[in-house]
């Protein structure tokens, strides 16, 4: 009887346990399921969708090569599974451990439906260590990510990479399988993905890839990372959140240059500290952790003034330039710097006074790396209301930020109305009388935005 693979998260042969295990048991049934039923499930967001497509089509050609296939079944994971265990007599399903909280309700209830059957064995693998691993002098877990990463650090490195398998027995008759197609996951009509196929490759190849291509960028990546205009970060978060390679893969391959790499590797740690919170709090993603900001009087999205003002946002529409320039490249192509990622939050949050809910959900539909964990310990961090925080008081200054890193370029690149504007004037056109008419006005001024998130404060402080 076939082992069964269970894929979610971990699109991969390098590196994945689940695969090692099954593989050496036998004939192997790599199954994937596109889960949109189960309740509680987060559904995938529409960037996350063109990703999949491609990872998958990816995948199952990488399976090929090997002499086996992907099967793609829709619906809910616990139930499908389970029947086709039954089916073809398999004893173990073999996957990579998830923790978003429907992860943890579908494992359960496939362990259910098995019964004593069939067994789920689940394997590490997508996180540098298992999230609560790591216990505090105290022995309660991590709150705080810097003792996390101290404590995850002295624990470091982890196992060289497990060497993909080298071939995949068949079992003796496949199952029916949909075809990916079908599944609609790519847009149509207006497909505002086109341009997504000049930015990205899925797959596990094009990680590799992208991981070799920013090896000797590692050792600048401290002060690299914050200046949207260059191209000094590794851009490997689509391929991370989809387990197109593991995450001790990329500690081993960049590690050994010292400590000039430290900052990079303190950032995947962000990662696994992020898995960790909501470990610890499944509802991060739904509500403020801390309590006084569950009273906050954010402004009504429903009112139709707040609504244009989140539009604005939305379409890179708010006369802040690089705010308009990382909305862009959002939409453009899935992703977004992250110096610029925690402007754009904060504008609309600060500035706008809209619940971060609003633009965490926003992130979800609209980037290729929407991740429950590090969406929602990100949008927290920056709106003051996580566990580890930036305090709600301290407001970016876009302008000053966009100026501070020198991201004229960056903004000529997304912002076209902007093209013939030189730096300095670039950063605040308005300001200093640069602004082309057709770009539009600032839509709140900062001082006055300022004070009004202030006087909101105020009132939960
Ligand atoms: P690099 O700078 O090259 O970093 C390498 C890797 O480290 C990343 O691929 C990522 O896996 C991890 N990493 C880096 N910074 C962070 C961080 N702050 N938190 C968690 N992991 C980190 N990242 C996501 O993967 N998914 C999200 O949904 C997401 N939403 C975010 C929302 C906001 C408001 C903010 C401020 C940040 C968010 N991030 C998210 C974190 C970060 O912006 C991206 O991981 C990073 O920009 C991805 O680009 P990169 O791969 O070039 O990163």
């Amino acid at each position: 009887a076939p082992t069964i693979v269970w894929l979610r998260r971990d699109l991969r042969l390098s590196d994945q346990a689940a695969f090692a295990a099954a593989a050496a048991q036998g004939p192997v049934m790599p199954v994937y399921v596109l889960d949109d039923e189960t309740p509680k499930h987060r559904i995938m967001g529409g960037a996350s969708r063109w990703w999949l497509h491609h990872s998958l089509k990816s995948l199952d050609t990488d399976l090929r090569a090997k002499g086996s296939r992907l099967v793609l079944r829709r619906g809910k994971a616990a139930d499908i599974l389970a029947e086709l265990a039954a089916e073809h007599g398999a004893t173990e399903i073999h996957a990579l451990h998830h923790y978003e909280p429907w992860w943890l309700n579908a494992q359960k209830d496939l362990r259910a439906k098995l019964n004593d059957n069939a067994e789920l064995v689940l394997h590490h693998g997508n996180y540098l260590l298992p999230p609560g691993t790591l216990k505090t002098g105290s022995g309660g877990p991590y709150k705080i990510y810097t003792p996390f990463w101290k404590s995850l650090n002295e624990r470091m490195p982890p196992a060289p990479a497990m060497a993909p398998p080298k071939a995949l027995d068949s079992p003796d008759a496949w199952p029916d399988s949909d075809v990916l197609d079908d599944w609609n996951l790519l847009p149509t009509k207006p497909d505002w993905a086109k341009g997504f196929t000049d930015h990205w490759t899925p797959g596990e190849q094009a990680a590799q890839d992208s991981l070799e291509a920013f090896v000797d960028k590692a050792v600048q990546y401290d002060e690299g990372r914050n200046l949207p205009s260059e191209q000094l970060v590794s851009r490997l978060s689509p391929h991370l959140h989809f387990g197109e390679m593991s995450p001790a893969t990329i500690w081993n391959r960049i590690a050994g240059q010292g400590a000039k790499v430290e900052t990079y590797l303190k950032e995947i740690v962000w990662r696994d500290y992020a898995q960790n919170v909501i470990q610890q709090f499944p509802q991060y993603g739904g509500e403020s952790y801390r309590e006084k900001f569950r009273a906050f009087p954010w402004r009504d999205i429903s009112d139709p003034k707040v609504r244009k003002d989140y539009d604005a946002w939305c379409r890179g529409q708010t006369g802040y330039p690089i705010v308009d320039a990382g909305m862009r490249e959002l939409w453009a192509t899935g992703w977004m710097h992250n110096r610029v990622r925690m402007i754009t939050a904060s504008f609309l949050i600060k500035h706008l006074l809209i619940d971060w809910r609003e633009g965490e959900k926003w992130f979800w539909d609209t980037l290729v790396d929407a991740d429950f964990a590090s969406n929602s310990v990100n949008w927290q961090w920056t709106s003051g209301t996580g566990v580890d925080s930036n305090m709600f008081v301290r407001i970016m200054a876009p302008l000053t930020q966009s100026e501070k890193f020198n991201a004229g370029d960056y903004i000529r690149k997304w912002v076209p109305e902007l093209v013939d504007v030189s730096d300095p004037y670039i950063h605040d056109p308005e300001e200093s009388g640069a602004k082309p008419p057709s770009y539009r006005s600032k839509i709140i001024a900062h001082k006055e935005a300022r004070a009004r998130a202030l006087d909101a404060y105020a009132k939960v402080k």
